[in-house]
């Protein structure tokens, strides 16, 4: 067993929508990113690498490289989850936390956790997505962005 943990933030900027495990939900702004900053994704893309001992997701995935710009972040989760098959690992379960005043996550809390056990590869009661607030306090608190953190345990595949 290997455990791993992965945390990510994006400022918030103009749109009209946020990825969010590989979601789109409706917002009134949007993120500023490289990629779609899905910011679900790249915390648990993180805490794949970081169970699998394989370094983070900016040294895989450079966020200058002209081949992320706008990607579909379900690529980054997807191409690492290649990697730990090739070492005989699989995902056991994943715990995801959403850090925002806004969006509220409860309307699309099933359909995260849906999308992210197809990208684990794993059912949906190993997924699990909770969603807080910071009460009001520091830059989430103020709504300037969006943060999420997560943890995998993965087990061999054998
Ligand atoms: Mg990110």
């Amino acid at each position: 067993m290997k455990i791993g943990s992965g945390l990510d933030v994006h400022a918030f900027g103009p749109g009209e929508h946020v990825m969010l495990g590989g979601v789109r939900v409706p917002h009134d702004r949007g993120v500023l990113a490289h990629s779609d900053g899905d910011v679900v994704l790249h915390a648990l893309t993180d805490a794949l690498l970081g169970a699998a001992g394989l370094g983070d997701i900016g040294e895989h995935f450079k966020d200058s490289d002209p081949r992320w710009k706008g990607a579909d972040s379900s690529g980054f989760v997807r191409a690492v989850m290649r990697m730990l098959a090739e070492r005989g690992l699989r995902v056991g379960n994943a715990d995801v936390t959403v850090l925002a005043e806004r969006p509220k996550i409860g309307p699309v809390r099933a359909q995260i956790r849906a999308r992210l056990a197809e990208l684990l590869e794993v059912a949906p009661e190993a997924v699990n997505v909770k969603a807080t607030t910071t009460e009001k306090l520091g830059f989430l608190g103020r709504a300037e962005g969006i943060a999420a953190q997560a943890v995998v345990l993965l087990l061999d595949a054998g």
